[in-house]
């Protein structure tokens, strides 16, 4: 596995683009099989599953994904907001940002997609199988639902880090200080609230103070080493990994199942469309991942107990 050369988030390049809808043999390649009782077949037998999440999944919740038409917040484009320069230019616009999507997510809540996958993993783990999930979200709604082996490669809404110590934390605190309460409306009209970088969020470690940040993974900074590292494993051990409510555009989880495919695993999409990667797995389903994975995902009449 060679994902540790993508680290650092971007959009996929052109040339790489091109490589994945024009594989060297694409004329031999049928299209990927959308049959069900043959997926199930093979998810009868398959002993560790990896499953990669994209937004896809989050936005079944309503969650607003801040890609594509939907992508501004206030006259921003989300992603020139989510830069550690931005952050360091206007910490107080950034994190009314990051209060506002904290405090959305308050509303919204897991959808079946986010519950079924949850609860194969609790089932297959009865079994001695084990499920675990890559997750690009950053809004917990994996956590919420249960799952318990989850890798966030993109950090999370509810956690903070320090600039000045390190030290990260866990925070479910609404509003995460007073200064922001109130504020991070999304509307083009709405003024900065222009929050003295003193009041933001500060580190509660002794003797700190240190301005705390959104422990997420911000355009242009590199991924976590420990959680890559956890994920290469995962996908190198497992024997039948699924793809749900990704684009597979976004490094480095773009790679992580053709990569799979690659050395022979059974890769199963599960997404509202074709992505560039479609072609290079054995099945794929179309649809909202609410209604195509429960049905693929429940149990199988070979399981025990
Ligand atoms: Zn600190």
């Amino acid at each position: 596995m060679i994902v540790r050369q993508f680290t650092c988030r971007g959009t996929i390049s052109s040339h790489l683009c091109a490589h994945l809808r024009k594989p060297h043999d694409s004329r031999n390649m049928a299209r990927p099989s959308s049959d069900l009782a043959a997926f199930r077949k093979v998810f009868s037998d398959a002993q560790n599953i990896a499953i990669i999440t994209g937004a896809g999944v989050s936005a079944e919740s309503g969650v607003p994904t801040f890609r594509g038409a939907g992508g501004y917040w206030r006259k921003w484009e989300a992603q020139r907001l989510a830069t550690p320069e931005a952050f360091s230019r206007n910490p107080s616009r950034v994190w009314e940002f990051y209060h506002y999507r904290r405090e959305v997510m308050l509303t919204k809540n897991p959808n079946p997609a986010h519950l079924v996958i949850a609860e194969c993993e609790e089932r297959l783990g009865k079994q001695g199988r084990t499920v675990t999930v890559i997750t690009q979200n950053i809004d917990e709604l994996h956590r919420r639902a249960g799952t318990k082996n989850l890798l966030e490669i993109h950090g999370s809404l509810f956690k903070t880090r320090c600039m000045s110590c390190g030290h990260e934390a866990a925070n479910y605190k609404s509003p995460i200080c007073a200064a922001l309460k109130g504020k991070g409306a999304p509307d083009p009209n709405t003024d900065d609230a222009n929050i003295p970088v003193q009041q933001l969020p500060r580190c509660e470690e002794t003797g700190c103070h240190g301005l705390l940040r959104p422990a997420v993974v911000w355009f242009g900074e590199t991924l976590d080493s420990d959680i890559l590292t956890q994920a290469e494993k995962v996908l190198d051990s497992c024997d039948l990994c699924l793809v749900v409510g990704t684009s597979s555009i976004v490094y480095p989880a773009a790679m992580f199942a053709p990569q799979v495919a690659a050395r022979g695993v059974p890769v199963a999409e599960f997404n509202m469309e074709d992505t560039p990667a479609t072609m290079r797995f054995k099945f794929h389903f179309q649809g909202p991942c609410g209604t195509t994975l429960p049905p693929a995902l429940a149990r199988h009449e070979n399981e025990e107990g």
